[in-house]
């Protein structure tokens, strides 16, 4: 099993989830690539779905779909924008893409007649899987998150894999563990316990962890670092404070006070290529706590109430690249989560809208709150307040053109009305014969695609090239049937698939509006902290010139 010296660090979660375990894997990963290593991170989801395209945003949060095409978890959108690089499928695993090969194998007689069992098998397959991302990146460390908290029955089979690994190379592979340290209000105080406990069970499974990242409310004082240090036999040194913070892109700056990236190349007996270099990230994570003039964005989408809670994990990545967008320009940003739904219910209270300086519709699947939506894009549209509209926001802005100003009276699109007298958004051919065997997972137009842009639009402006590349994850299309009356209604197709069939950019000419265009990809994937994506760069000056 040579692991050829490629390094493996693994993060797994104790106490309880949700305490950000993916934050710091992607801080470790920061902080090694400003000493100048190559990292891949690497993301296991324990679940049997074959990847994250099948499950609904409002419980699991952001699908992130990479170049390639691979539907994964949103932690996956944290490590690119964090490093800065593009990850590829292999460094996302899921229980179902592991037991998949495993029974696939079989069924082909790849295990020569023998029984197929859990151990060793399947541990094999995942490890073997671990090798080839490494291997593909071309890396020289790999930091892989295992979902879940110790505990957790499904994730057992990942920690044994590390173990196996660690056990054949112990000086290449590392454990990370992230804790929680309550400290319940009762008392006042920090409790160790739970962490504690949680560093017996990992030792029960044969793992010893190097290094603990101490989450909590508070910074880790002295006395209950050597009560962690003695308690869970992990070096003083090697327990990192991790207090809450206000913005996630300080993580990384926090974990360097501690001297982590020190820390962990020493264990790894690795020798750093340079000093740590986190000058840019520290200019723009300051940024995020100091902006000018406020820009009020308000977002209309239907994935954020859940329950008696607001969650906005459906929406990740564009809420962090309206961020980069707006710190890069210097503005405090104000983002206000307005529901679909209730502009349905009420279509008068889109008037609201006018409070804004930027109207969003991201992108979204099926029936609810449809209706909602395209009054906002009708009022933002009227009232010339910017509008930025990703994938379904591009669609929808597309039907209510074709119905106000087109004459396309009852237009819509086939996802939601099958019998529209005017399908302006339809499905391709291909697509049908996918749904006619409901094969819905991982068969969208998915993954990068190049794009054509045309001359003196705002896309091409933006953009300061002529062809690009952006991710995608939708059925639906522009009805090619449909582009002349649009065109000649004064719509704008400023972006087409080098073959021209495929509309990816819809946009009114600035005569028109100050801002109104969408884009059938979704360009939030793309965004990064240190560079921004000119799109949403475009939306956020348009926005703030609205405000000023
Ligand atoms: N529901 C639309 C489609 O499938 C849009 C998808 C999206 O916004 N990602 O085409």
């Amino acid at each position: 099993m040579g692991l050829n010296s490629h390094k493996y660090i693994f993060v797994v979660g104790g106490v309880m989830s949700g305490v950000g375990k993916g934050i710091t894997t992607a801080s470790i990963g920061k902080i090694l690539s400003a000493r100048g290593l190559t990292l891949n991170l690497m993301k296991i989801d324990p679940y049997l779905n074959v990847d994250a395209g099948t499950m609904n945003p409002t419980e699991h949060g952001e699908v992130f779909v990479l170049d390639s095409g691979l539907e994964t978890d949103q932690d996956m959108g944290n490590y690119e924008r964090f490093l800065e690089r593009d990850l590829g499928p292999e460094d996302y695993m899921t229980s179902g893409m592991v037991y998949r090969s495993v029974i696939e194998r079989e069924r082909n007689l790849g295990y020569g007649g023998k029984f197929v069992e859990t151990i060793p098998h399947v541990r094999d397959e995942i490890v073997a899987r671990l090798k080839l991302a490494a291997e593909k990146s071309g890396s020289t460390v790999s930091v892989i998150e295992i979902g879940g908290t110790i505990g957790d029955f499904q994730n057992e089979l990942y920690i044994d894999a590390g173990r196996v690994m660690r056990l054949m190379h112990p000086e290449d592979v590392l454990f990370v563990m992230v804790s929680y340290l309550p400290v319940p209000g009762t008392i006042g105080e920090m409790k160790t316990k739970p962490t504690q406990n949680a560093v017996r069970q990992l030792n029960s499974y044969g793992v010893q962890p190097d290094v603990i990242v101490a989450r909590s409310t508070h910074a880790l004082d002295a006395k209950r670092k050597e009560k962690l240090a003695i308690w869970c036999n992990v070096e003083s040194d090697s327990i990192i404070s991790a207090p809450d913070v206000g913005s996630i892109y300080d993580v990384p700056l926090n974990f360097e006070r501690d001297k982590l990236s020190d820390i962990l190349l020493q264990k790894l007996g690795l020798t750093p290529v340079q000093e740590e270099d986190l000058r840019t990230w520290r200019e723009f994570a300051s940024r995020a706590h100091n902006g000018g003039e406020e820009v009020r964005i308000g977002i209309v989408g239907k994935y954020f109430d859940t329950g008696d809670f607001v969650l906005s994990d459906a929406y990740i990545s564009v809420i962090e690249a309206i961020k980069f967008s707006s710190y890069a320009l210097g503005k405090k940003l104000h983002i206000e989560w307005l529901n679909a739904k209730s502009y349905q219910q009420n279509p008068d209270t889109v008037s609201e809208l006018a409070n804004y300086d930027g109207v969003l519709v991201p992108g979204g699947f099926g029936e609810t709150g449809v209706e909602g939506k395209i009054a906002a894009i009708k009022f933002a549209r009227e009232n010339k307040i910017p509008y930025f509209g990703l994938c379904y926001g591009m669609q929808l802005a597309t039907v209510e053109y074709a119905r106000n100003v087109a004459g396309l009276s009852g237009a819509h699109t086939t996802e939601i009305d099958a019998n529209t007298p005017h399908p302006v958004i339809a499905i391709l051919p291909e697509q049908v014969e996918k749904m006619k065997q409901k094969a819905y997972g991982g068969t969208m137009r998915l993954g990068a695609y190049p794009c054509e842009l045309q001359e003196g639009t705002i896309a091409r402006e933006a953009y300061l090239k002529d062809s690009i590349s952006e991710r995608h994850r939708h059925r639906y299309e522009v009805n090619p049937e449909y582009i002349e009356r649009l065109e000649k209604a004064g719509l704008v197709f400023s972006g087409r698939s080098p073959d021209g069939r495929l509309m990816e950019i819809a946009e009114l000419p600035r005569s028109e509006h100050p801002f109104f265009l969408g884009t059938q990809f979704h360009p939030e994937f793309r965004a990064r902290p240190l560079s921004p994506h000119p799109l949403f760069t475009a939306f956020i000056k348009a926005a703030s010139e609205r405000a000023a």
